[in-house]
């Protein structure tokens, strides 16, 4: 399907930017330019905030019923342009058809579970202290406003799991969508325009990342901020928010322990978590990073798993059979680089993969280290790429004290037999998101966020529609 150049959308209209700037796309398996994608300036930033504030004023007043059906044709929608939106997605984004087909088909369940949840965003009745006559009541409405950042890795997805929950709640929303990836998520927008959302709730820009959050973030009529993206950046626009006492919620990166007891079946754990480590090419905030693994099994798993990632079929996304396609960008190819060669000066041993293939694209081989030492870069940043990086252990407490030492909280996954073991590791490894004997299988009614530096405000799951909510008291005297 041809890529075509992505227009801002603001106030129900697909645009330009006001002075005609756009930046270029590009195809990551190609490194061509595939097409363009419009730079907002500050004129149409005050534009879109004006509809934000005139959609938020109409669609506020939208029953949970009228809301919902709206909701549900979008998701509709967004299951019949599957097949379109993941071409779209896999010429920007480099991941294989089947995976983007498959966030296109997510996008739809998540919109259809908040359209539903919607319904359930009740308040309560407080009895009086002293009187019977007096009727307090918690009342909960949507906060208004809301900005929206979010990053390119999953274009549709990172997008839809916020405006789901927010337009639920009676929120208007502005998106900044990826300037790497543009057009699957116009696409998403798109169906909610097509399903008969009123003008000037859904706002869509993309430009300069800083330039735009700045400014959005300070805007008075922006009320709730929410982002998805590194961590550093979530610091710098929480420390915005802040400032401008906004309310906050971001989902940031992890660094994901995968603790393998000595009693664990090794077959099972490498069938579930090698697929993992390298599905959209390891960039995943959740993607399975830190391996620890007893080392009474260790050397089983390592083969096992450098068995698998070597005989993984890797190529341009929209070729027959390819299971990882390139990185996103130049830089994430840049980092696997450093990655790989700090990882080795200090000791690490490569047991598959290290290096880029070919000259065009950003391909890199799906790579296994092992006995790598605890100072190496790839073991303390995230390394958001296909490489895997395994260490072993003598005891269950040193690997969750290894899984604990980091700043990150995201994810988590645990291979073993024992009951006793898992409840260990239930009540101790410090993430949002702990999965043991299995690969992570977050959806919409789960809870989806991480805590420490990884950020704090689900974004699945009932609690991801209080983060859209204001929470009020009101007590009427009926005497
Ligand atoms: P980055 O950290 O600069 O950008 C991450 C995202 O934040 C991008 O979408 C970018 O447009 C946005 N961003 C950057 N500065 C911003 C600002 N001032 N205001 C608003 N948005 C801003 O770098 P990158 O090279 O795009 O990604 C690098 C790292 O980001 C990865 O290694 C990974 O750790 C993390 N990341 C995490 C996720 C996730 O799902 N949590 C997604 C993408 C990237």
């Amino acid at each position: 399907m041809a890529y075509l150049d992505t227009q801002l959308f603001i106030d129900g209209t697909w645009q330009n930017a006001a002075d005609g700037r756009s930046l270029a796309v590009h195809n990551p398996a190609t490194g061509q330019e595939i097409g363009r994608v419009a730079h907002a300036s500050r004129a149409d930033l005050d534009k879109a905030l004006a509809a934000a504030q005139r959609g938020f004023e109409v669609w506020r007043d939208f029953t949970p019923a009228a809301r919902s059906k709206i909701m549900r044709k979008a998701a509709a929608l967004m299951r019949e342009r599957a097949d379109e939106i993941a071409q779209l997605l896999t010429q920007e984004q480099g991941k294989p058809l089947a995976e983007a087909k498959g966030e296109a088909m997510a996008a739809g369940d998540i919109i259809e579970w908040f359209a539903e949840e919607g319904f359930r965003v009740y308040g309560r009745l407080v009895p009086h202290r002293a009187s019977l006559s007096i009727r307090q009541m918690v009342i909960k409405d949507p906060v208004g406003p809301v900005a929206a950042f979010t990053p390119w890795n999953f274009p549709v997805n990172q997008i839809v799991r916020k405006i789901s929950a927010g337009l639920a709640a009676g929120c208007s929303m502005i998106v900044k969508a990826p300037e790497e990836t543009p057009a699957s998520p116009a696409a998403l927008i798109k169906a909610f325009q097509d399903a008969g959302l009123p003008e000037g709730v859904l706002g869509l820009v993309f430009g300069d990342p800083a330039e735009i959050s700045e400014y959005l973030i300070a805007s008075p009529i922006i009320r709730k901020i929410t982002f998805t993206g590194s961590t550093p950046v979530g610091k710098l626009l929480a420390g915005l928010a802040g400032k401008h006492m906004k309310r906050v919620s971001m989902e940031l990166g992890g660094h994901a322990p995968v603790i393998v007891c000595d009693d664990a079946d090794i077959d099972l754990a490498v069938k579930t978590i090698a697929p993992s480590k390298f599905r959209n090419a390891g960039q995943v905030c959740i993607s399975p990073t830190r391996f620890l693994v007893h080392n009474s099994v260790k050397q089983q798993f390592a083969e096992a798993f450098a068995a698998y990632a070597s005989g993984l079929k890797v190529g341009e996304g929209s070729a027959d059979g390819t299971q990882m396609g390139p990185l996103a960008n130049p830089r994430r190819l840049a980092a696997m680089a450093e990655f790989q060669e700090d990882a080795v000066a200090k000791g690490a041993k490569l047991l598959t993969g290290g290096s880029r293939i070919g000259d065009a694209g950003n391909f890199w081989q799906p790579t296994v280290l092992t006995d790598v030492p605890l100072e190496a870069r790839i073991f303390n940043d995230e390394p958001f790429g296909p490489v895997a990086a395994i260490r072993g252990f003598d005891k269950l407490e040193e690997a969750i004290a290894e899984a604990n030492r980091l700043s990150f909280g995201l994810a988590g996954y645990a291979f073993t037999r024992s009951l006793a073991n898992a409840d260990l590791l239930t009540r101790r490894v410090e993430v949002g998101m702990l999965w043991v004997n299995m690969a992570a299988t977050p959806s919409a009614e789960l809870p989806f966020g991480g805590i420490k530096d990884s950020g704090y405000g689900t974004e699945g799951g009932p609690e991801a529609l209080d983060n859209y909510l204001n929470i009020r008291t009101v007590a009427v005297n009926q005497a």
